[in-house]
């Protein structure tokens, strides 16, 4: 299959592979958002969280906090964003979660085009139907 984190789970394209288990490869982002970006990347070829069994969700949490407590120990964070695009802002088609270690200094602002948004309470009745 033509997917760029499929070969580097079978080892075609290297990566700097921080954790590895029997379910998961971790590496290092390569343009990375700060320092120990990484991406926790199932080794079954999935697309979305939709395609994500629960089993594997529950593998990768427990990896999660594994990352978590090594990168605190070994490079000091401050703290841990965690997060996955799906479709939109999905550039690799292959499910992996971004873990974006936080630093003290490191002026991250996410920033959406906030000026047309609706009321929450629309948004509320519109997924409620009430
Ligand atoms: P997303 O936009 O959520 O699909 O994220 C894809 C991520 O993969 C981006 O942060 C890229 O920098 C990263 N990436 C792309 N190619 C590689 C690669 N060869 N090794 C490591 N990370 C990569
Ligand atoms: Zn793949």
């Amino acid at each position: 299959m033509d997917c760029l984190f499929c070969k580097i789970i079978n080892g075609e394209i290297p990566s700097f592979t921080i954790y590895e288990d029997e379910q998961v490869k971790v590496f290092l982002d390569i343009n990375p958002n700060t320092n120990g970006h990484c991406l926790i990347v199932p080794k079954k070829h999935i697309v979305t969280v939709e395609d994500l069994e629960d089993s594997l969700a529950t593998h990768i949490l427990k990896v999660e906090k594994i990352i978590y407590q090594k990168l605190r120990e070994k490079l000091h964070i401050d703290g841990l964003t965690i997060c996955q695009n799906n479709d939109l802002g999905q550039d690799v088609k292959h499910y992996h979660v971004h873990l974006i270690p936080r630093y003290k200094d490191d002026n991250w602002k996410m920033q959406f085009n906030q000026e047309s948004l609706k009321e929450p309470e629309e948004i509320f009745k519109q997924i409620t139907n009430e």
